[in-house]
């Protein structure tokens, strides 16, 4: 597992296109993803103590470029393959 300088808990954007990844700028509401946590933990073996939550999409500088147009070709293939990866 890796981990950036930012030691403070923080969530990342990345965009899809040009892979840019900036900081999301939302404090998480801790208490949904701590019950999140808790519910994995007990559904399996695993010792849960933190997790790792990534948006997705598009950044502004792509948005402007392609007007959208990635952005349909993209949903296409998530709905068609289940996910990006
Ligand atoms: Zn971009």
């Amino acid at each position: 597992m890796r981990f950036d300088g930012n030691t403070k808990k923080h969530y990342h954007i990345t965009c899809l296109h040009c892979g840019a990844i900036e900081d999301a700028p939302i404090e998480p509401s801790d208490n949904s993803l701590k019950n999140l946590e808790n519910a994995l933990g007990n559904l399996t073996k695993h010792g849960i103590f933190g997790h790792k939550l990534e948006f997705i999409g598009l950044c502004s500088k792509c948005r402007e470029k392609e007007n959208g147009r990635f952005y349909m070709e993209n949903l296409k293939e998530c709905k068609e393959t289940g996910g990006f990866k």
